[in-house]
């Protein structure tokens, strides 16, 4: 029961929105470095994958970018300012890279080639047991002491949409 003292309702609390979200099970929390940018996703990865272009190695300032692709709709920013980066993607339409303006993770990534999907950098979850990718692209600039996992499919620069669908139709 509200105890306020106010003659209003209690107000709209975002905080609290994260607290049940945080105590559902299926709900992942992705954020900046320093905290202020978050996302909650509560549904599981349509696709994920590393990627070694030059620009996902400049992005992420790492050698490589890990991206998992979710529904749009279980996507959600949550807290935070963010400013946007737009790259013109090498096989067609652009990369709207979401960041925060304070210390410049990315935390949201949407491709307009994956129309209906919103993309997460996977270390922004800081979850290690988060699911393995699932395809490697821009294999002729990964790094050679990067060790792909085995049985990783792999494509020298980025696969079309059908090579993908026919890679996680073989997982699913
Ligand atoms: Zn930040
Ligand atoms: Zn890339």
């Amino acid at each position: 029961m509200y105890h306020g003292f106010g003659r209003s309702a209690p107000r709209f609390d975002i905080t609290q929105v994260n607290l049940i979200l945080e105590l559902t099970s299926m709900a992942r929390n992705a954020q900046c470095e320093c905290g202020s940018f978050k996302v909650v996703v509560d549904v599981e990865p349509a696709a994920t994958g590393i990627c070694s272009c030059i620009n996902c190695q400049r992005r992420s300032g790492s050698v490589f970018g890990a991206i998992a692709y979710f529904p749009k709709g279980g996507v959600r920013m949550v807290s935070g300012q963010h400013k946007t980066f737009v790259r013109s993607g090498e096989s067609g339409g652009n990369l709207h890279q979401h960041f925060c303006p304070e210390c410049g993770t990315t935390v949201l990534v949407n491709a307009d080639f994956l129309a209906g999907l919103s993309g997460v950098p996977i270390g922004c979850f800081a979850d290690p047991t988060f699911p393995p990718p699932q395809v490697a692209l821009y294999d002729r600039t990964r790094h050679p002491w990067v060790t792909l996992p085995k049985d990783l499919p792999a494509f020298p620069s980025s696969p079309s949409i059908d090579e993908i669908a026919a890679i996680l139709a073989k997982q699913h």
